[in-house]
């Protein structure tokens, strides 16, 4: 299959960030863009850079005020009291705060929602492409039925108007809004990375045309904590059309696979003219971030799985950090996939 990328993801390659009260290497390196293209190409997919199609796909998802957040971050780097590589705060908008400041320190603060998605000279060309791929690949989709998009820094935890976990640009969610554009159907978005979808579900949670379902680590004591219950269904119109399935930690293939079974019928019935797959790797057993147990068989098996529902396919990128497996993964996935689809 098509795997769509841009070196622009090389451009954003954060150092450390703040985890359980201790700062860290950052695991979401840009050598896993290298890593994972390498493994894909290797696979015989063929690679192509993205198209750009600008900031409109952008704009059906994040607010005017992100996205101009962050394309003018670094430019407005006089405004930050210390000089380094780096521009990231330590405080963070809350719900029951009542605006968001026209100062840039406390900007910072309300479009990103923790340390780990920190602003450098480069991050927005990478984010921008990130974005990029993620549409290119829609487009993809529809023409040849699947696509991998190569989207780093990945995306399902950012919101319409804050970065997290990683994540800037919501890659997955613009997909979903240009695929529903350009088949003006209805949508789905299963996720399997290990943590929970939360930007993902917040973006859509009031939208009946898109179904939202994610596959996680439960989140009682494990990132994003806030979200990612089954008790999370939707609301308003979008009532019905969430689906948390969080599975206890340490689960393997059994679990996860007849999980995955249990989405696809789910997202079956709400019969979608197109499919997003937010393709987390990190439930694997070897993720050094991971919670599950998930086998490359496993992989396997859930693009099957997957690709048995017979729709028009984009594979967004997500998680899934530096470790012995991660190419033979992803690989796995692909070629799975490919051979049903
Ligand atoms: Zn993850």
């Amino acid at each position: 299959m098509l795997i769509l990328h841009t070196p622009d993801s090389l451009l954003h390659d954060p150092e450390k960030y703040v985890r359980r009260g201790e700062t860290v290497p950052h695991p979401e390196q840009a050598r896993r863009y290298h890593v994972l293209l390498g493994a894909a190409r290797d696979a015989g997919h063929v690679p192509e850079l993205a198209g750009d199609h600008g900031l409109d796909p952008i704009l059906a998802v994040h607010t005017p005020g992100h996205v101009e957040f962050f394309r003018t971050a670094w430019s407005r780097r006089d405004e930050w009291p210390t000089r380094s590589d780096e521009i990231f705060t330590g405080h963070f908008a809350r719900p029951h705060m009542h605006r968001r400041p026209e100062g840039f320190l406390g900007l910072v603060g309300y479009h990103t929602a923790d340390t780990s998605t920190p602003i450098r000279a480069g991050t927005w060309q990478a984010i921008y492409g990130s974005a990029q791929v993620a549409i290119s690949g829609a487009d993809a989709a529809l023409r040849d039925r699947r696509a991998y998009a190569l989207c780093r820094p990945p995306g399902h935890h950012a919101y319409a108007d804050s970065a997290g976990g990683f994540c800037f640009f919501n890659n997955a969610a613009i997909a979903a809004r240009r695929l529903q554009a350009k088949t003006g159907g209805k949508v789905a978005i299963l996720d399997i990375d290990v943590h929970h979808g939360n930007g993902t579900q917040g973006i859509f949670y009031q939208d009946p045309d898109v179904l939202t379902v994610s596959i996680h680590g439960d989140p009682t004591n494990y990132f994003p904590y806030y979200t990612g219950y089954a008790d999370e269904t939707g609301e308003g119109a979008g009532a019905g059309f969430n689906l948390n399935l969080p599975l206890q930690h340490g689960l393997g293939d059994g679990t996860f696979v007849a999980t995955v079974k249990h989405a696809v019928e789910r997202i079956r019935d709400h019969r979608p003219a197109a499919l997003v797959v937010a393709l987390g790797l990190d439930a694997s057993e070897h993720d050094p971030i991971g919670a599950l147990r998930v086998t490359t068989a496993g992989f396997v098996a859930t693009a099957r799985a997957i690709a048995k529902a017979g729709l028009p396919t984009v594979l967004v990128q997500e998680g899934g950090y530096l470790s012995e497996v991660l190419p033979a993964n992803l690989a796995g996935f692909l070629d799975a996939f490919d051979a049903v689809a």
